[in-house]
């Protein structure tokens, strides 16, 4: 388990992506895989959630954990908790600007997120979506920039980051129906339909995936 996780973090470090292109689903925003129905619990998807390499200074615990949270309380079949690093479902990770541009990407991305089944990273590049139904996410590892963060976003984005990147992690696409407000929108700060904390929108793309 332990050593399959190793793996797969190295995958998520040598892709070359922007995990965020929006896949047309028929009725909801949401990727074609989803994690096992192992996390399924009372009817609740359950992730796990690790941030101790989050640790630059950039980005406060709070804006994190309330990024987090922001989930709850929605209407979302989801719940969360923190978990030791290598037992974590969703791993927060901070890289800095001579890692992220050893990675290839670009210096004005400021967060991308990659999903692992098994030993298979979901995007190897920003355009495809290799990840099918017969999937099953195994990790997620979200990537924040942390030459991105510091002096550029007030602590509400960043927080608001965070929540996006997690939408990600659970198996949410960018949103598409223009007359909701989302906070997955792909253009976060320029669309006058962002919202700041997920809505009753994003709570229906998470239901549609774990409690159909
Ligand atoms: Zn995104």
């Amino acid at each position: 388990m332990i050593r399959s996780k190793k793996f797969s973090i190295i995958l998520g470090f040598i892709c070359l992506s922007v995990f965020c292109l929006s896949t047309v689903v028929a009725y909801a925003n949401v990727y074609p895989a989803k994690w096992s129905s192992s996390k399924v619990s009372n009817g609740k998807l359950g992730l796990t959630y690790n941030y101790d390499y989050v640790n630059s200074g950039s980005i406060s615990s709070s804006e994190v954990t309330n990024g987090i949270q922001s989930w709850l309380n929605i209407g979302a079949n989801f719940f969360t908790a923190e978990a030791a690093y290598w037992n974590a479902d969703v791993l927060f990770r901070e890289l800095n600007y001579t890692q992220w541009s050893l990675n290839g990407w670009p210096q004005t991305t400021t967060a991308w997120t990659q999903p692992i089944a098994g030993s298979k990273a979901c995007s190897t590049d920003g355009s495809i979506n290799i990840c099918t139904s017969s999937d099953t996410i195994t990790l997620a590892a979200v990537y924040i920039n942390t030459a991105q963060l510091p002096g550029l976003f007030g602590g509400s984005k960043r927080q608001a980051l965070i929540a996006h990147e997690l939408g990600h992690a659970i198996g949410v696409a960018h949103h598409t129906f223009l007359s909701q407000n989302s906070i997955m929108w792909a253009d976060v700060w320029n669309n006058s339909r962002f919202s700041y904390t997920p809505t009753s929108a994003d709570a229906g793309d998470v239901n549609s995936l774990y409690h159909p």
